[in-house]
């Protein structure tokens, strides 16, 4: 069922292949607008963290799906993004990469409040395991990036593992030595609550209603809106937007 890409960073003769050559990249930077919008010098720094990405990393195809160069390169240049200015090590958790075709149904086990666990069948376009591996369905990739919705399954489940860099998926990543903890918890909270009780009273939302689910979905979608739409996080969740900027932006709030 999964398929490894062993032939990707050598080509026929055995020559080493430039990893992302120049037509690749422009091609990856033109089709998708978030990366096409980016300053000169953060396309050129992103393209070297996702050639080290893509080195450092198994690609792999679920269910019949032959990863190419450019599937891979796009899912690289997407996945860098977010650490652009934290650095790859905040990717190091990761260790390969399945990509699907179509959305993908998996087996969930959830405990209820009595600690009874309910088994249910889920279909999803991302999903970040805690040992290693990012599952990704390719038709998902390909509207991400857009700067329209706010979505980017990429993102989301690049900003699980952030999440999970302090050993748990609760809307907390290991903040940086400038940014005050307490300040975090206390706005991501107030932000989330809110969000919940807009969706209670049936209102409309700003954001994507998923982020209301779990602390770590919200952090996860809200990072897809601090990428892809910035002007709508802002809108909704001034606070939570000011230390999105703080967090990816490494400690400088120009990101
Ligand atoms: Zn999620």
């Amino acid at each position: 069922m999964f398929e490894k890409i062993f032939a990707i960073l050598s080509g026929e003769d055995d020559e080493p292949a430039e990893l992302i050559d120049d037509e690749l990249w422009l091609s990856t930077l033109q089709s998708v607008p978030l990366l096409t919008a980016l300053a000169a010098d953060k396309q050129h720094r992103l393209r070297v963290l996702s050639e080290r990405f893509i080195q450092d990393k198994q690609f792999c195809g679920g269910d019949g799906l032959e990863p190419d160069r450019a599937m891979i390169t796009r899912i690289a240049t997407l996945a860098c993004l977010p650490v652009l200015e934290l650095g790859l090590a905040w990717l190091a958790p990761i260790r390969e990469i399945v990509i699907y075709p179509a959305p993908f149904l998996v087996r969930h086990d959830h405990p209820d409040e009595f600690g009874i666990v309910h088994e249910g069948y889920e279909t999803l376009s991302g999903e970040a395991w805690d040992h290693g591996t990012l599952v990704l369905a390719w038709p998902d990739v390909l509207e991400s990036g857009g700067m329209d919705e706010g979505h980017n399954v990429v993102i989301h489940e690049i900003a699980h593992v952030l999440d999970n860099g302090n050993g748990a998926f609760n809307g907390f990543p290991p903040l940086h030595r400038s940014m005050d903890i307490a300040e975090w918890t206390r706005e991501f909270t107030a932000a989330y609550e809110s969000l919940n009780r807009q969706l209670d009273r049936g209102d409309a939302t700003l954001i994507d209603p998923y982020a209301a689910t779990a602390p770590t979905e919200f952090f996860a979608v809200t990072s897809e809106y601090h990428f892809e739409r910035p002007d709508i996080l802002a809108q909704a969740y001034p606070q939570v937007a000011r230390l999105m900027a703080d967090f990816y932006g490494g400690g400088n709030i120009d990101l």
